[in-house]
Protein backbone atom coordinates (compact mmCIF):
# COMPACT_ATOMS: atom_id res chain seq x y z
CA UNK A 1 0.00 0.00 0.00
CA UNK A 2 1.20 3.40 -0.92
CA UNK A 3 0.19 6.91 0.42
CA UNK A 4 0.16 9.50 -2.02
CA UNK A 5 0.19 13.05 -0.83
CA UNK A 6 -1.02 16.62 -3.06
CA UNK A 7 0.31 19.28 -2.26
CA UNK A 8 0.66 23.00 -3.37
CA UNK A 9 2.91 25.74 -1.68
CA UNK A 10 -0.36 28.24 -2.35
CA UNK A 11 -4.19 27.96 -2.15
CA UNK A 12 -5.62 27.60 -5.05
CA UNK A 13 -3.08 26.33 -7.44
CA UNK A 14 -6.06 23.73 -7.82
CA UNK A 15 -5.05 20.53 -5.69
CA UNK A 16 -8.16 19.54 -4.55
CA UNK A 17 -9.21 19.61 -8.12
CA UNK A 18 -6.11 17.10 -8.76
CA UNK A 19 -6.90 15.04 -5.72
CA UNK A 20 -10.54 14.75 -6.43
CA UNK A 21 -9.34 13.71 -10.13
CA UNK A 22 -7.25 10.80 -9.39
CA UNK A 23 -10.13 9.44 -7.39
CA UNK A 24 -11.50 8.79 -10.45
CA UNK A 25 -8.74 7.14 -11.99
CA UNK A 26 -7.30 5.01 -9.01
CA UNK A 27 -8.54 1.96 -8.34
CA UNK A 28 -8.92 0.25 -4.64
CA UNK A 29 -7.76 3.63 -2.75
CA UNK A 30 -8.79 5.36 0.87
CA UNK A 31 -9.12 9.02 0.82
CA UNK A 32 -8.47 11.25 3.37
CA UNK A 33 -8.77 14.99 3.48
CA UNK A 34 -5.68 16.58 4.88
CA UNK A 35 -7.24 20.14 4.57
CA UNK A 36 -8.36 20.36 7.93
CA UNK A 37 -8.29 23.73 8.51
CA UNK A 38 -10.56 24.39 5.02
CA UNK A 39 -11.61 21.00 4.30
CA UNK A 40 -13.33 20.77 0.85
CA UNK A 41 -13.32 17.51 -1.37
CA UNK A 42 -16.65 16.79 0.45
CA UNK A 43 -18.32 19.22 -1.66
CA UNK A 44 -17.36 16.96 -4.41
CA UNK A 45 -16.68 13.48 -2.94
CA UNK A 46 -20.64 14.10 -1.26
CA UNK A 47 -19.73 11.68 1.78
CA UNK A 48 -22.57 9.71 3.81
CA UNK A 49 -20.93 9.96 7.04
CA UNK A 50 -20.30 6.76 9.14
CA UNK A 51 -18.52 7.49 11.86
CA UNK A 52 -18.63 11.02 13.62
CA UNK A 53 -15.60 11.85 16.71
CA UNK A 54 -14.86 14.35 18.35
CA UNK A 55 -10.94 15.98 18.40
CA UNK A 56 -9.85 17.71 21.29
CA UNK A 57 -7.36 20.51 20.23
CA UNK A 58 -6.27 21.44 23.98
CA UNK A 59 -7.69 22.94 26.86
CA UNK A 60 -8.96 26.54 27.52
CA UNK A 61 -9.41 28.70 30.56
CA UNK A 62 -13.46 29.57 31.58
CA UNK A 63 -13.97 32.04 35.09
CA UNK A 64 -16.69 31.01 36.84
CA UNK A 65 -18.64 34.69 37.51
CA UNK A 66 -19.91 33.64 40.53
CA UNK A 67 -16.91 33.22 42.59
CA UNK A 68 -14.82 35.88 41.03
CA UNK A 69 -13.92 39.11 42.85
CA UNK A 70 -12.39 41.19 39.82
CA UNK A 71 -8.86 41.19 41.97
CA UNK A 72 -7.67 40.97 38.32
CA UNK A 73 -4.44 39.15 39.32
CA UNK A 74 -5.18 36.34 36.28
CA UNK A 75 -4.96 39.22 33.97
CA UNK A 76 -1.95 40.61 34.98
CA UNK A 77 -0.28 37.20 35.09
CA UNK A 78 -1.41 35.78 32.13
CA UNK A 79 1.17 35.53 29.11
CA UNK A 80 -0.99 35.51 26.37
CA UNK A 81 -3.19 38.54 27.26
CA UNK A 82 -5.81 36.51 27.27
CA UNK A 83 -8.06 38.23 30.15
CA UNK A 84 -9.62 41.34 29.62
CA UNK A 85 -11.75 43.45 31.97
CA UNK A 86 -15.14 44.00 29.82
CA UNK A 87 -18.11 46.64 29.65
CA UNK A 88 -19.43 44.70 32.28
CA UNK A 89 -16.61 45.16 34.60
CA UNK A 90 -16.03 41.83 34.63
CA UNK A 91 -12.70 39.84 34.00
CA UNK A 92 -13.28 37.22 31.15
CA UNK A 93 -11.09 34.85 28.84
CA UNK A 94 -11.07 35.16 25.43
CA UNK A 95 -11.13 31.91 23.77
CA UNK A 96 -9.24 32.59 20.57
CA UNK A 97 -6.14 33.64 22.54
CA UNK A 98 -6.24 31.18 25.59
CA UNK A 99 -3.29 28.71 25.31
CA UNK A 100 -4.48 26.49 28.12
CA UNK A 101 -1.70 26.93 29.73
CA UNK A 102 -3.52 26.58 33.29
CA UNK A 103 -1.30 29.22 34.86
CA UNK A 104 -4.15 31.26 36.26
CA UNK A 105 -6.50 28.00 37.53
CA UNK A 106 -3.35 27.92 39.36
CA UNK A 107 -3.03 31.05 40.77
CA UNK A 108 -6.60 32.45 41.33
CA UNK A 109 -7.23 32.93 45.13
CA UNK A 110 -11.13 32.71 44.79
CA UNK A 111 -10.71 28.90 42.66
CA UNK A 112 -13.22 30.91 40.03
CA UNK A 113 -11.17 29.46 36.88
CA UNK A 114 -12.16 26.26 35.28
CA UNK A 115 -10.31 24.46 32.64
CA UNK A 116 -11.63 22.57 29.94
CA UNK A 117 -11.07 20.49 27.02
CA UNK A 118 -11.52 22.13 24.31
CA UNK A 119 -13.48 19.81 21.76
CA UNK A 120 -14.90 22.09 18.80
CA UNK A 121 -13.31 19.93 16.52
CA UNK A 122 -14.59 16.63 14.89
CA UNK A 123 -13.33 14.14 12.27
CA UNK A 124 -15.37 11.46 10.02
CA UNK A 125 -15.20 8.21 8.14
CA UNK A 126 -17.59 8.48 5.49
CA UNK A 127 -18.52 6.18 2.18
CA UNK A 128 -18.20 7.82 -0.64
CA UNK A 129 -19.20 6.69 -4.68
CA UNK A 130 -15.01 5.93 -4.78
CA UNK A 131 -14.73 4.51 -1.53
CA UNK A 132 -14.10 5.36 2.28
CA UNK A 133 -12.85 9.09 2.80
CA UNK A 134 -11.48 10.09 6.39
CA UNK A 135 -12.22 14.18 6.77
CA UNK A 136 -12.64 16.84 9.37
CA UNK A 137 -14.10 19.76 10.45
CA UNK A 138 -12.18 21.92 12.69
CA UNK A 139 -14.29 25.25 14.65
CA UNK A 140 -13.31 28.71 14.00
CA UNK A 141 -9.54 29.68 15.24
CA UNK A 142 -8.89 26.29 16.52
CA UNK A 143 -5.51 24.88 16.70
CA UNK A 144 -3.36 21.77 16.47
CA UNK A 145 -4.54 21.22 12.88
CA UNK A 146 -0.95 18.75 12.77
CA UNK A 147 -2.66 16.63 15.36
CA UNK A 148 -5.45 16.47 13.56
CA UNK A 149 -4.50 15.92 10.10
CA UNK A 150 -2.32 13.11 12.12
CA UNK A 151 -5.12 11.29 13.41
CA UNK A 152 -7.07 11.11 10.37
CA UNK A 153 -3.80 9.80 8.24
CA UNK A 154 -3.50 7.30 11.29
CA UNK A 155 -7.32 5.95 10.55
CA UNK A 156 -7.10 6.37 7.00
CA UNK A 157 -4.64 3.92 6.77
CA UNK A 158 -5.95 1.44 9.07
CA UNK A 159 -8.60 1.71 6.69
CA UNK A 160 -6.82 0.36 3.79
CA UNK A 161 -4.36 -1.92 5.94
CA UNK A 162 -8.01 -3.43 6.52
CA UNK A 163 -9.40 -3.49 3.18
CA UNK A 164 -6.12 -4.11 1.46
CA UNK A 165 -6.30 -1.03 -0.68
CA UNK A 166 -3.16 -0.13 -2.72
CA UNK A 167 -2.86 3.33 -2.51
CA UNK A 168 -4.09 5.81 0.26
CA UNK A 169 -4.65 9.26 -1.40
CA UNK A 170 -4.38 12.48 0.55
CA UNK A 171 -5.29 16.27 -0.12
CA UNK A 172 -3.22 17.83 1.48
CA UNK A 173 -3.03 21.50 3.12
CA UNK A 174 -1.46 24.46 1.00
CA UNK A 175 1.38 26.00 2.33
CA UNK A 176 3.95 24.89 5.14
CA UNK A 177 2.75 24.97 8.30
CA UNK A 178 2.51 22.24 10.49
CA UNK A 179 -0.69 20.14 9.26
CA UNK A 180 2.04 20.55 5.87
CA UNK A 181 4.74 19.00 7.60
CA UNK A 182 1.96 16.50 9.17
CA UNK A 183 0.53 15.59 5.45
CA UNK A 184 3.98 14.95 4.40
CA UNK A 185 5.60 12.85 7.24
CA UNK A 186 5.65 9.15 6.19
CA UNK A 187 3.82 9.33 2.86
CA UNK A 188 5.71 7.36 -0.26
CA UNK A 189 5.10 10.32 -3.05
CA UNK A 190 4.25 14.16 -3.20
CA UNK A 191 2.45 15.24 -6.01
CA UNK A 192 2.77 19.01 -6.38
CA UNK A 193 0.58 21.33 -8.12
CA UNK A 194 2.30 24.41 -9.05
CA UNK A 195 0.55 27.69 -10.31
CA UNK A 196 2.12 29.24 -13.02
CA UNK A 197 2.34 32.63 -11.17
CA UNK A 198 5.30 34.38 -9.22
CA UNK A 199 4.02 34.00 -6.19
CA UNK A 200 3.69 29.84 -6.93
CA UNK A 201 6.59 29.63 -8.14
CA UNK A 202 8.13 31.42 -4.74
CA UNK A 203 5.84 29.52 -2.47
CA UNK A 204 6.75 26.17 -4.97
CA UNK A 205 10.09 26.70 -3.80
CA UNK A 206 9.14 26.83 0.04
CA UNK A 207 7.16 23.70 -0.15
CA UNK A 208 10.24 21.66 -1.86
CA UNK A 209 12.62 22.67 0.95
CA UNK A 210 10.43 21.47 3.20
CA UNK A 211 9.62 18.07 1.47
CA UNK A 212 13.94 17.77 0.13
CA UNK A 213 13.92 17.03 4.62
CA UNK A 214 11.77 14.03 4.07
CA UNK A 215 13.98 12.64 1.00
CA UNK A 216 10.24 11.90 -0.04
CA UNK A 217 9.58 11.16 -3.95
CA UNK A 218 8.25 14.47 -5.43
CA UNK A 219 6.07 14.70 -9.08
CA UNK A 220 5.37 18.30 -10.28
CA UNK A 221 2.20 19.21 -12.17
CA UNK A 222 1.86 22.75 -13.99
CA UNK A 223 -1.62 23.49 -13.26
CA UNK A 224 -3.07 26.34 -16.27
CA UNK A 225 0.16 26.36 -18.16
CA UNK A 226 -0.96 28.69 -20.75
CA UNK A 227 -1.79 31.39 -19.03
CA UNK A 228 1.34 32.63 -17.82
CA UNK A 229 3.72 30.70 -20.42
CA UNK A 230 7.24 32.78 -19.50
CA UNK A 231 6.73 31.69 -15.70
CA UNK A 232 5.62 28.23 -17.25
CA UNK A 233 9.02 28.05 -18.26
CA UNK A 234 10.27 29.70 -15.14
CA UNK A 235 8.77 26.60 -12.98
CA UNK A 236 10.15 24.16 -15.48
CA UNK A 237 14.00 25.49 -15.49
CA UNK A 238 13.38 25.40 -11.66
CA UNK A 239 12.42 21.58 -11.53
CA UNK A 240 15.19 20.88 -14.29
CA UNK A 241 18.04 22.42 -12.40
CA UNK A 242 16.27 20.79 -8.85
CA UNK A 243 16.38 17.39 -10.90
CA UNK A 244 12.17 17.49 -9.93
CA UNK A 245 10.22 15.09 -12.63
CA UNK A 246 7.66 17.27 -14.35
CA UNK A 247 4.76 14.95 -14.73
CA UNK A 248 2.68 17.15 -16.31
CA UNK A 249 1.73 20.62 -17.28
CA UNK A 250 -2.16 21.12 -17.79
CA UNK A 251 -3.45 23.84 -19.84
CA UNK A 252 -6.19 26.05 -18.48
CA UNK A 253 -9.82 24.20 -18.56
CA UNK A 254 -13.24 25.49 -18.43
CA UNK A 255 -14.85 22.33 -17.58
CA UNK A 256 -12.85 22.09 -14.40
CA UNK A 257 -14.95 24.97 -13.58
CA UNK A 258 -17.97 23.06 -14.58
CA UNK A 259 -17.14 19.91 -13.17
CA UNK A 260 -16.75 21.86 -9.68
CA UNK A 261 -20.79 23.43 -10.85
CA UNK A 262 -21.82 20.37 -11.17
CA UNK A 263 -19.62 18.60 -8.06
CA UNK A 264 -18.16 15.82 -10.39
CA UNK A 265 -14.35 15.48 -10.55
CA UNK A 266 -12.93 16.47 -14.05
CA UNK A 267 -12.60 12.75 -15.00
CA UNK A 268 -16.35 12.05 -14.21
CA UNK A 269 -17.83 15.38 -15.71
CA UNK A 270 -15.34 15.36 -18.63
CA UNK A 271 -13.92 11.91 -19.29
CA UNK A 272 -11.87 12.52 -22.88
CA UNK A 273 -11.03 16.92 -22.14
CA UNK A 274 -7.58 16.72 -22.35
CA UNK A 275 -7.31 17.77 -18.81
CA UNK A 276 -8.63 13.99 -17.96
CA UNK A 277 -6.41 12.63 -20.40
CA UNK A 278 -3.30 14.69 -18.57
CA UNK A 279 -4.63 13.04 -15.24
CA UNK A 280 -4.59 9.34 -16.68
CA UNK A 281 -1.17 9.95 -18.01
CA UNK A 282 -0.11 11.16 -14.62
CA UNK A 283 -1.43 8.84 -12.58
CA UNK A 284 0.06 6.19 -14.67
CA UNK A 285 3.61 7.36 -13.94
CA UNK A 286 2.40 7.50 -10.55
CA UNK A 287 1.87 3.66 -10.89
CA UNK A 288 4.66 2.85 -12.93
CA UNK A 289 6.68 4.84 -9.74
CA UNK A 290 5.09 2.20 -7.53
CA UNK A 291 5.46 -0.50 -9.96
CA UNK A 292 1.76 -1.54 -8.90
S1 LIG B 1 -7.71 35.75 39.72
FE1 LIG B 1 -9.64 34.74 40.08
S2 LIG B 1 -10.76 36.17 41.37
FE2 LIG B 1 -9.08 37.30 40.46
S3 LIG B 1 -9.99 38.22 38.61
FE3 LIG B 1 -9.07 36.27 38.00
S4 LIG B 1 -10.74 34.81 38.17
FE4 LIG B 1 -11.37 36.61 39.28
S1 LIG C 1 -4.98 29.16 30.68
FE1 LIG C 1 -3.08 30.32 30.37
S2 LIG C 1 -3.41 31.32 28.44
FE2 LIG C 1 -5.41 30.67 29.10
S3 LIG C 1 -6.22 32.43 30.18
FE3 LIG C 1 -5.23 31.14 31.69
S4 LIG C 1 -3.17 31.96 31.89
FE4 LIG C 1 -4.03 32.77 29.99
Amino acid sequence: MKEITVLSGKGGAGKTTFAAALASVAQNAVFCDNDVDAADLHLIFQPEIKESHSFSSGNKAEIQSESCTNCGLCAEKCRFDAIHFNTKKQYKINPFQCEGCRLCERICPENAIQVFENTNNSWYVSNTRFGKLVHAKMGPGEENSGKLVTRIREKAKEIALDINADFIINDGPPGIGCSAISSVTGTDLVLMVIEPTLSGLHDAKRLMELVRNFEIPVFAVINKYDLNPKVSENVIQYLSENHIRLAGKINFDKNVVKSIIFEKTIVEFSPKCNFSKEIYYIWNQITEHFSV
